[in-house]
């Protein structure tokens, strides 16, 4: 059986994309379990640029398996597409994420909630065994809500809300978000492309 190694090691992460590309009959793996120990500078100036860096640098220490690396966060309309690239550390600290919802309230303190489009992206490049490059991208639309709502997930979860489900990413269960999120979606995109070359 094939190997991909994603270039992670959230085990949320890797949980998600297990299910999905298992059923394809790759194993899939943390970096930790292929005992790769690397930190590689996510310096793109898009979410694509980022992923390809973080699997390309991997690829060149790997070359017999197949590396997956994906890069997400979330764009608001009226900032111009921030957080973007710096959504991790958007108040300035990687992963704080209670500073960074607080930011994101101040930042869009007045505006009405027809200003407070924004979408999570979720870009994946995939560099196979034979150095075939797969990019594929995700994206959920939704609103920033003034107040923060639901206590499960991560990140920006508990602001992002979807109207078509009446909730934010916060108030829903696991698999309800699993099944529409940006990571989600670029999956099925990523699935289908690796169903064409298997
Ligand atoms: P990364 O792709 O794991 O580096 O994620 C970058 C940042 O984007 C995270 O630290 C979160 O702040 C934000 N983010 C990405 N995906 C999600 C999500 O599904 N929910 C909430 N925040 C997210």
């Amino acid at each position: 059986m094939k190997r991909i190694i994603v270039a992670s090691n959230n085990a949320h992460k890797i949980k998600e994309i297990k299910q999905i590309l298992e059923a394809l009959e790759f194993e899939v793996i943390s970096l930790k379990e292929a005992g790769i120990n690397v930190d590689v500078e996510e310096n793109g100036n898009t979410f694509m640029e980022n992923a390809y860096i973080k699997a390309s640098e991997i690829h060149k220490l790997h070359k017999e398996d197949l590396i997956l690396a994906d890069d997400s966060g979330l764009m608001v309309d009226v900032l111009g597409g921030a957080p973007g690239v710096y959504s991790a550390r958007y108040a300035g600290e990687h992963g704080n994420d209670k500073k960074n919802n607080e930011k994101l309230l101040a930042e869009l303190k007045g505006k009405k909630i027809e200003e407070r489009t924004a979408r999570f992206v979720c870009a994946m490049v995939l560099i196979t065994d034979d150095e075939r490059v797969i990019k594929v991208q995700g994206e959920i639309e939704g609103y920033i809500k003034e107040e923060l709502s639901g206590g499960g997930g991560f990140g920006y979860d508990p602001l992002f809300y979807v109207p078509e489900y009446e909730m934010t990413f916060g108030e829903m269960t696991e698999e309800m978000k699993n099944s529409i999120s940006h990571r989600s979606r670029a999956l099925s995109k990523l699935k289908e492309e690796l169903q064409k070359i298997k």
